[in-house]
């Protein structure tokens, strides 16, 4: 699959979120390979806040995470700028994980 066609996956993945921020990552491994895509999702037991799309890949793949790609949909699909919040950021560091934007 192309960067191209993942950005694309992820945008109608993300459509489906109800967050107001739709996030997505892009993760490989340390070759460079793909390891897949994860995005954003309403956090139910609290209010105001989300799993960040970061933390979602964490979650799913863990140390394997060498780099990802930090994607932001606007409401009309646009790609929008973004930066991990100080949180996330804190995390990645401490993991070594390079993110892109
Ligand atoms: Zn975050």
């Amino acid at each position: 699959m192309t960067q191209k066609q993942l950005i694309n996956k992820l945008h109608r993945k993300t459509m489906t979120s109800p967050c107001r921020f739709k996030v997505g990552v892009i993760c490989y491994d340390k070759r460079g390979n793909l390891l897949g895509i994860a995005y954003n999702t309403p956090r139910f037991s609290k209010k105001g806040g989300g799993l960040h799309a970061e933390m979602m890949a964490l979650q799913k793949w863990g140390v394997k995470i060498k780099s990802m790609t930090l994607l932001r949909f606007s409401k009309t699909g646009k790609l929008l700028p973004i930066h991990p919040c100080k949180n996330c950021r804190k995390v990645l560091t401490k993991l070594n994980i390079r993110v892109t934007v």
